[in-house]
């Protein structure tokens, strides 16, 4: 503050700044002051984003400050992008190399990691909570229990999404190669899906999408993470599976698939899916991708074996 005094910056510019400092919020600003210091609030947020080490806090703090911009739908990804561009242009501006600029996806993606962990850690009761990150406990999590449902939860079926089923996967890896227990997973694809849309129309497919989710929901247990992995595919992430087990577990979802009884619009709609299984001790760090990808040549199989 003795430097902002002496700096000779607009007396607005200081009060700005001045009301962002804890001892100083809540004083009154005028009207052009108070945005001027949302601005600032925005970019303080976005500087403890780039650089501080605990980015999953940041990001909840700088998505609650573009709140304050009131610019409409400003979201975190746009201004990361932006903010990329304009890094850019400075970094050629004063022949830095934008190579050693933070990348901000991979910033995102850290600090939805972190995000993650908190959440897990604020549900497990048995840990300590670490109060200098979750300060303000009640409202931070609200916040992040928000933004970790709008970055994991897929819109349409309500399942968990790719992101999230990636992330599940690294743990599990993590925790089943440590303690050397089998864990699996079952790709599921639904048949011909294209013909169901050329056929019944786009709507009649996503709804087929989401009784599809919601009857696997059915059949997965509370441990199994059941998640939509991207267009009509859906993955099942299994704990402490044998082959017969993984088995059992594919042929209770096709039947119950096979089983249902899907309508749209009065017209019934038969569905079948084919899925893909695979299962083992994780031996290294990269297991899940190959777990994943001989699932997914199971899948290949299947469908050229008849599907269903
Ligand atoms: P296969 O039995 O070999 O899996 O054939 P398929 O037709 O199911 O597979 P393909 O990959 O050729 O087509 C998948 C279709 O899924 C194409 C795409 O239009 C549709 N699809 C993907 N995402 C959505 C969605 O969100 N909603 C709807 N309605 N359709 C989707
Ligand atoms: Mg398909
Ligand atoms: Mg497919």
């Amino acid at each position: 503050m003795e430097i902002l005094e002496h700096s000779g910056l607009p007396l607005r510019c200081v009060d700005a700044i001045n009301s962002l400092l804890p001892a100083l919020a809540g004083q009154r600003l005028d009207e052009e002051t108070q945005k001027l210091a949302n601005v600032t609030g925005v970019a303080d947020a976005f500087a403890r984003y780039l650089c501080d080490k605990d980015s999953g806090v940041a990001l909840v703090v700088l998505q609650e400050r573009l709140a304050t911009l009131n610019s409409g739908g400003m979201d975190v990804e746009k201004l990361t992008a932006t903010v990329r561009t304009k890094l850019d242009e400075s970094a050629s501006l004063f022949d830095v190399d934008p190579s050693l600029l933070p990348d901000p996806d991979e910033l995102l993606e850290e600090a939805l990691d972190q995000l993650a962990d908190f959440t897990e850690m604020m549900h497990d009761e048995s840990r300590a909570i670490p109060t200098e990150l979750v300060a303000e406990n009640g409202r931070l999590k609200m916040q992040v229990d928000d933004l970790v449902k709008q970055t994991t939860i897929d819109v349409l079926t309500g399942t968990a999404n790719r992101a999230f089923f990636d992330r599940r996967l690294k743990q599990m890896v993590h925790q089943c190669r440590r303690s050397e227990v089998q864990m699996g997973i079952a790709v599921v694809d639904i048949d011909h899906f294209k013909n169901v849309n050329d056929t019944y129309g786009h709507q009649a497919g996503d709804h087929i999408l989401q009784q599809v989710a919601r009857a696997l929901d059915g059949v997965t247990r509370a441990d199994e993470t059941l998640a939509r992995y991207g267009g009509e595919e859906f993955v099942v992430l299994l704990e402490d599976i044998a082959t017969e087990g993984m088995a059992i577990v594919g042929e209770r979802i096709r039947s119950k698939i096979e089983a249902l009884d899907i309508s749209f619009e009065g017209t019934a709609i038969p569905i079948s899916v084919s899925v893909g299984l695979c299962c083992g001790i994780p031996q290294d760090g990269e297991y899940g991708s190959k777990l994943f990808s001989h699932a997914d040549a199971a899948l290949y199989e299947a469908k050229q074996n008849g599907r269903n």
